[in-house]
Order: structure tokens, then C-alpha cells, then sequence
């Protein structure tokens, strides 16, 4: 890595400066020189991909589906995901992309929407992606806390409204809180984004993932959001880089510019595992989510009477406070005492609380959460 200030900085662009590497990553990285770490620093499932749909996969690979699909997807895979979004807002002709990923289609919907100066309004704590890449694009951050008890902050949200707001950002169930918003929340804000007609963008990674009550979309109460939905975190398959977006024909013209910035960009998603993406979406999970919400149970019995923490509906997350007023100085303790966890600094503009992600055995999670009761 070139340093800043040191004569190989002309080589690089500017807008790198705009951007830090991932403190997620960086923990992740630590776990490597650790002898066993109790690892609840990186965000995916511990399950592999079941059975079937690896199956799905090798099939197309061995049936030589191996070259490009055409750029928005393999024509199936679009067809599965526009009937669900039909079925389940009620929109008559949605449009579809198929994307490397939602991070994939993160990149290509910001591109396609912020010019430098746009304001982008994200409720705080939030995915890291979302920062840094408004960042790249020249584009303003405008976080809105939702602390103490990460609810949707409807109110803040509408105060928080300039004519350069261009997007208002929403991610339920939340990482890094686990938070799912309510359909009274998401209709109040779909009120706001109404009345004020700006476009939401909802990034519905986790919508599998909710244990006490069934999961709610904004995209049901308001036709200007863009959908993002992935295949990484409900059927294990991270590496597999496979997600879509999907979007009411109103504004259809978002897809078209998207799909088109995909064909100088991703040129197309995976397709051997577009195939398999395609048999996930009838694939059954219920076993694998009894089973986090199991482990979501465990972590918030375990922690919750040393710990100020609010108990998450969904992900695989909880972001607890810290007991001392740095996160980033007890992560530091936290890690001296085999324990990977992510401070909050990574994820908001505060520094107040840690995140853990559960997606570990129960039996490190007991040795995890027995250490943790010692340190607080
Ligand atoms: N959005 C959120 C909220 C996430 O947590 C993640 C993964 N950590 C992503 C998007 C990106 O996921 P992927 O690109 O693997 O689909």
C-alpha cells in the first residue's frame, strides 16, 4: 500500500484518499496470527451452501454455462425475481438486474443516482459500504442518529431533508444492530418520502433473517425505492457474489442505467451460480433461521444483565455499548482476551458500542460470552 505524503502518491487518484480500508477487515485479518480466536468479527453465515444448490451449481458448470448471460441476468433468474416482487408489492411490471453481489448493485444504483454534492441521508449506525462509496462518488453523507434503540428515526429523517437530497438509504433487518423496522415505521417514512418525492433505496441482504415477526419492505408502501436483495448471507454463499435489484416500472429508467453501467463495469453476475441463485429462491431456510434465532436467544440471555443492549429482531448482529466510553480501546482489551469483535466507530460516527455477530458455534459462543461477563 502506497503511503500518503511519500513521493508514489502521484500515481494515485484523489478520490482514494475519500476512503479508509474496512475495519472490519482489518480485525478479520488479526483472527489469522490467532491461536483459535472466539471470531465474532466478520458478518457471514457458518452453514455452506446446502447441498441441492451446490449441486445446481457443478450441473451448470459441467452443461458449459460458463459464458456470459446477457448483462441485466440469465433471462429465468429475471423472470423468478420480478414475478416475487410482483407478487408481493402488487407492482404490475417491475424490472429486474441481476447483480455481482448487493454490493455490486450498491455501486452501480449510487452511480447511477449521486452527482457530486447530492446529499444522502443514512440512518446511523450503518453498513460501512454505504460511507465510503458516496465518499468515492463525490457525494454528502447525512447520517441521522438513531441511537439509543436504532428504531427507524422517522422524524429526524424528514428534518434532515435539503433540495440536494437525492436518496434516503434504509437497511432492515440492520447490520450492524439487528433491527427490523415495523410496517408503521416504513409507512410513516414512505409518507415522508412522498410528500418530499425523493427515492429510497432498501438494502434487503437480511430479509430472511427475522425472528419475532414476519419481514416488512418499504417497496410495499412505496413505489419509488429501488430494491437490493442478495443470495450471500441466506444460503451461505458469500463468494458466490450473486444479489438483485428490482424496482416499480415508474422508475424504471434506474434499472436501464444501471444495467447499463453493468455492461462497462461487472459485464454480468456469475452465471454458473445464476443458475443456482435461480433454485435458491425455492429453496427452504427455515431449519437454518430456527437456528440463529437460537443463538440470537443465547448471546442476548447471556450479555444482557452486564450489558446496556437492545435485543435485535434479525441479521446475525447485536451492537451492545460499550462498558467503558471507548469501543475501540475495549475491542483492543477484548482481542488481548481471544475475543474478535468490531468497534462501533467502523459502522457510526460514535464510538460507544461493539458489534458481535453470532454466526459461531454455541459452543464458542458460551466461551465468548462467559469472557465477555469477565471483562465488563
Ligand atoms: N448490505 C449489507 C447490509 C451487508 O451486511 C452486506 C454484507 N456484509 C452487503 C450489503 C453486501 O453483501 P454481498 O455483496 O455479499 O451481497
Amino acid at each position: 500500500m502506497f503511503k500518503r505524503g511519500v513521493k508514489l502518491e502521484k500515481y494515485l487518484a484523489d478520490r482514494t484518499a475519500l476512503i479508509d480500508a474496512s475495519g472490519i477487515r482489518k480485525v478479520f485479518a488479526l483472527a489469522a496470527s490467532m491461536k483459535e480466536p472466539i471470531n465474532f468479527s466478520i458478518g457471514q453465515p457458518d452453514f455452506d451452501v446446502p447441498e441441492p444448490l451446490k449441486q445446481t451449481a457443478i450441473k451448470a458448470i459441467e452443461q458449459g454455462r460458463n459464458k456470459y448471460s446477457i448483462t441485466a441476468g440469465a433471462v429465468e433468474l429475471q423472470d423468478k425475481i420480478t414475478e416475487k416482487i410482483r407478487a408481493e408489492f402488487q407492482w404490475s411490471n417491475p424490472a429486474a438486474l441481476v447483480t455481482s453481489g448487493v454490493s455490486g448493485g450498491l455501486l452501480l444504483a449510487f452511480m447511477a443516482l449521486i452527482n457530486p454534492g447530492d446529499e444522502v441521508i443514512i440512518p446511523d449506525p450503518y453498513f460501512v459500504m454505504y460511507k465510503h462509496l458516496v465518499n468515492l462518488l463525490g457525494g454528502k453523507c447525512v447520517f441521522v442518529d438513531s441511537y439509543p434503540d436504532f428504531e427507524l428515526p422517522v422524524e429526524k429523517i424528514a428534518r434532515a431533508v435539503t433540495s440536494k437530497t437525492k436518496l434516503i438509504i434504509l437497511n432492515s433487518p440492520c447490520n450492524p444492530t439487528g433491527i427490523v423496522y415495523s410496517p408503521e415505521q416504513l409507512k410513516s417514512l414512505a409518507k415522508v418520502a412522498s410528500e418530499k418525492d425523493i427515492l429510497i433505496l432498501s438494502d434487503e441482504i437480511y430479509d430472511k433473517f427475522c425472528y419475532d415477526s414476519a419481514y416488512a419492505s418499504i417497496g410495499g408502501y412505496y413505489e419509488k425505492t429501488i430494491i437490493l436483495r442478495g443470495f450471500s448471507k441466506s444460503y451461505a454463499m458469500t463468494g458466490w457474489r450473486l444479489g438483485y435489484a428490482c424496482v416499480h416500472e415508474s422508475i424504471s429508467p434506474v434499472i436501464e442505467e444501471m444495467t447499463k453501467i453493468q455492461q462497462y463495469t461487472f459485464v454480468c453476475a456469475p452465471t454458473p451460480f445464476q443458475h443456482a441463485a435461480l433454485a435458491a429462491m425455492d429453496y427452504d431456510i427455515s431449519d437454518f433461521m430456527a437456528d440463529y434465532k437460537a443463538r440470537r436467544d443465547m448471546v442476548y440471555e447471556g450479555l444482557k444483565d452486564k450489558y446496556e443492549m437492545v435485543k435485535s429482531g434479525g441479521a446475525f448482529y447485536m451492537f451492545i455499548k460499550s462498558p467503558i466510553a471507548s469501543s475501540s480501546e475495549f475491542v483492543k482489551k477484548a482481542i488481548e482476551n481471544n475475543v474478535l469483535i468490531i468497534p462501533g466507530n467502523v459502522f457510526s460516527e460514535k464510538d460507544s458500542h461493539f458489534r458481535l455477530c453470532y454466526t459461531t458455534t454455541p459452543e464458542k459462543l458460551a466461551r465468548g460470552i462467559e469472557i465477555l461477563n469477565k471483562l465488563a
